[in-house]
This record gives C-alpha cells, sequence and structure tokens, in this order.
C-alpha cells in the first residue's frame, strides 16, 4: 500500500508516525513546503520568539526519527497538483507520485493586509511559520516601537513578547474588544488588564486604515484619525484554511476541505485532518479547528482509516495561550452560549470563566487555574454539567462534584 501524505506539520508528522505504528510494510511519503522537519508553531509566538528555545526543539521529532521509521520525508517539495484519475500527485518541478491512500494536511495560511494598504510594505510580518519568526527576531531591539494589528491570540501574545523585551507596543483591534471573536467580556477584560498592565498600548474598536512609508514601513494611519510612527509591524489578523489544492481536484470544500467522521473526504481514497479539515460536528453543524490537539487527535483517526480502519473522531476541544506570566486554558467550545459566570481563583490573578448554553456546560477559560480547568474539562468531556451558581461560588468543591 502506498500512503502519500501533503504537509509536513504538526497534523503530518502524527499521521505518518501512527500509519507505521499501524502497517510495518506500507510505502509512507511525507512532503512539506518547508525547507525543515516537522516543527510545532505555538512556541513560535511564546518561548522560541522570547528567545527561550532553541530551534531543534521546535522539531516534533528529530530527523534521524524519519529514516528509522522508513518514512520518506521530503522537505522543500510543494505539490502542485493532484491527479484523482491517475492516483498521483505532481510536485513543483514535475515529478509524479502515485498513491492508494492520499491524506491532505496542509494547513492554513495566514491573511495578510493587502498590497493597497501597505501590507506590502518592507518590515511588515506575518505570524505563521518559522522562517516568518526569524525574519523578524532582529526587530525585537529594546525600545522599538512595534504596532501589532488583530487582537486574538497570536497578536495579544507576540505583544507579550515584544512588551517583555521593553519594546514599545500598540496592539489595534477593529472590533469592539480583544478576543471578541473567541472569547467571552471577562476572558477580554482579563487580557486587557494584564497586557495594559505591562505597558502596552490596546486600541479596541480601531481599524487599520492604512500603513505607510517608502520600502519599509514607517507609519500607521488609524481609523480614529490617529497616526502612529513605528519601526514594524506583525499582523495577526487570522487564517485561512489551506484548500487550494483540494479544491482543484474538485473536492468538496465547505470552511476548509469538507470530511466526514472518518476524515474521508469527497474522493474515499483522500482523507483530510487539522486546519484544512471540516468535519461533522454537534447538531449537524461542521467546524474546523484551529489548534495542536484537533491537528494530531484528528490525523491519528485518518491514519488508522487510511490503514483499514473504520473509526470516527470525536473532538474534545481543547487549547492554551501563555502570555506574560499567564497561562490560558481553554476547555471545549463556546460557540452558541449565552451565559457565563466568573469563577474567582483561589490566587490573585487566578480566575475561571464558565460558559453555559441553557443549563449545559459547554467551555471554560481558565486564567492561572489548572485544579478549575481540570474540572472543567473533565465533566465538559463527559458532557456533564454542574449549575452555574455552583460554578460562581469559590468556596464550592468543584472536585466533590466529579
Ligand atoms: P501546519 O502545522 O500548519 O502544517 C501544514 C504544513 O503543510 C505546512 O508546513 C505547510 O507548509 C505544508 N503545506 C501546505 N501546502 C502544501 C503543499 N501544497 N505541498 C507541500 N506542503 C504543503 N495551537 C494550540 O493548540 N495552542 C497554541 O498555543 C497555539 N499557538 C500557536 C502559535 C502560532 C504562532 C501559530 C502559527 C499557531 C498556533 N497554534 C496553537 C495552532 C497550531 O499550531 C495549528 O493548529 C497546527 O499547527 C495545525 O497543524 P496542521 O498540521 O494542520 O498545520
Amino acid at each position: 500500500m502506498k500512503h502519500v501524505v501533503i504537509g509536513a506539520g504538526q497534523a503530518g508528522a502524527a499521521l505518518v508516525a501512527k500509519l507505521r505504528s499501524l502497517d510495518a510494510e506500507a510505502e509512507i511519503t511525507l512532503l512539506g513546503s518547508e525547507p525543515v522537519p516537522p516543527y510545532q508553531r505555538p512556541p513560535l509566538s511564546k518561548k522560541y520568539l522570547m528567545g527561550e528555545m532553541e530551534l531543534e526543539r521546535l522539531y516534533l521529532r528529530p530527523a534521524r526519527f524519519y529514516e528509522e521509521q522508513r518514512i520518506d520525508l521530503r522537505t522543500s517539495a510543494t505539490v502542485a497538483r493532484i491527479d484523482r484519475d491517475a492516483q498521483e500527485v505532481e510536485l513543483e518541478g514535475g515529478e509524479r507520485l502515485p498513491y492508494d491512500r492520499l491524506a491532505l494536511t496542509t494547513g492554513s495560511r495566514p491573511r495578510l493586509l493587502p498590497a493597497g494598504i501597505g501590507g506590502d510594505l518592507g518590515r511588515v510580518y506575518p505570524v505563521r511559520s518559522l522562517e516568518h519568526i526569524d525574519a523578524m527576531v532582529h526587530e525585537f531591539a529594546e525600545g522599538a516601537r512595534c504596532l501589532i494589528v488583530g487582537g486574538g491570540y497570536i497578536g495579544l501574545e507576540a505583544a507579550a513578547v515584544a512588551a517583555s523585551r521593553g519594546l514599545k507596543v500598540t496592539l489595534v483591534e477593529a472590533m469592539d474588544r480583544i478576543l471578541q471573536r473567541v472569547a467571552s467580556v471577562e476572558t477580554s477584560n482579563y487580557f486587557r488588564t494584564l497586557h495594559q498592565g505591562h505597558g502596552v498600548e490596546i486600541r479596541e474598536g480601531t481599524g487599520l486604515v492604512r500603513l505607510t512609508g517608502e520600502g519599509d514601513v514607517t507609519g500607521a494611519d488609524l481609523s480614529d484619525g490617529s497616526t502612529l510612527d513605528v519601526d514594524f509591524v506583525l499582523v495577526g489578523i487570522g487564517i485561512l484554511p489551506e484548500d487550494d489544492l483540494a479544491a482543484a481536484a474538485g473536492l468538496t470544500i465547505e470552511n476548509g476541505i469538507a470530511v466526514d467522521a472518518q476524515c474521508r473526504t469527497s474522493d474515499p481514497a483522500i482523507f483530510a485532518a487539522g486546519d484544512c479539515a471540516s468535519f461533522p460536528w454537534q447538531e449537524g453543524a461542521r467546524i474546523r479547528l484551529e489548534s495542536v490537539p484537533n491537528a494530531i487527535d484528528q490525523a491519528e483517526v485518518a491514519a488508522a482509516n487510511m490503514a483499514g480502519g473504520e473509526e470516527d473522531y470525536v473532538a474534545v476541544p481543547w487549547f492554551w495561550s501563555d502570555q506574560f506570566d499567564v497561562k490560558l486554558q481553554i476547555a471545549g467550545l463556546n460557540t452558541g452560549h449565552d451565559r457565563t459566570v466568573l469563577r474567582p481563583g483561589a490566587r490573585p490573578g487566578a480566575q475561571s470563566v464558565w460558559y453555559y448554553r441553557g443549563d449545559r456546560l459547554v467551555a471554560l477559560d481558565a486564567m492561572n487555574e489548572p485544579r478549575a480547568y481540570m474540572i472543567g474539562k473533565r465533566l465538559i468531556d463527559a458532557g456533564r454539567s454542574i449549575p452555574p451558581e455552583t460554578a460562581a461560588d469559590a468556596n464550592a468543591d468543584l472536585k466533590a462534584l466529579l
């Protein structure tokens, strides 16, 4: 059996390792555009950007792993086309590789600022890949003026690193509040206060009109009529699923590459997993998750089914973010919640936000509260709830409720 996997990132690496553990004989090829072996992205906006983590530690496995496991890892190998009739993929440069089963783990690409508003100026950086981070790292000199466009997790994490390294940081968010798309008012308030306490200037409800400069960016015009002088700009305005190859091959696309519960695309010989794939979720809805746990777990189910299994992927969403000395842990998905309660934590700076839909606990944000996170996650994963009043009561012993 010939297995080809396109995309050597978090999901691709998990997929090929699982495939090998299930089938000692299969031919396995992992194709990745980037010049390096698969690596973890979360430290890119955290410890690696901070200069506290070495390159080697970013790699998910040492390069020898792929040799030992007889996995043909090809870096700097971009797939240009999938020929479904011939069951072949074509690399840029024309080489063709046959497959019996194909997996797409192509991840996502950052939304970029349009060139028409200065997105093509020098010293404007997206925050997605090792190459992006290595290109910007020299900018992190004490006193440099950094503008961050976008108040989601990536923008806030980068802001925390920049402020910790002594830069003058301004973050603009076009929506009314930071994290508006993903978190409650309470969680936004918590992180706004945290960042302001470290000197980050947060400007909410303020869009970027255009970046200015000749060659390199030197300034920014904002929607409130003000202008900023800047030395460089980081852009964290979201990502788009990398589904162009799949679309060109005629696979069904629905907010990314549509797969069934078994991670199969509309072509039964082709699977997909990770950031690029949308899958069936509760009540007939379809979701796409952008997280490491999803990439790994979904890829392992895809591998099992490529090897002849019949497993369903049952997502148990969780996520984390590190900003300054705060660890945020998120369990569940808060989409469709109609109520939140705030639970004060045991120590200053610790708290958790519990999201309910009707009486059902659907998600939890825990800030420096690993115990609340652990208990909330176990409840959510088991489909259980506790009354909102109990969650909000700092004296209630949650563990007893398990
Ligand atoms: P990726 O890891 O992006 O891998 C996809 C790979 O496919 C890429 O290497 C790409 O070059 C390659 N590729 C695409 N097209 C082709 C082609 N045609 N041919 C060959 N190769 C191709 N998640 C968390 O859970 N917690 C965090 O704290 C967190 N922090 C993050 C911080 C940053 C800065 C970033 C960028 C992401 C973060 N994430 C975090 C998200 C997480 O890293 C992603 O969800 C995860 O990497 C998705 O894995 P993937 O394999 O689907 O995609």
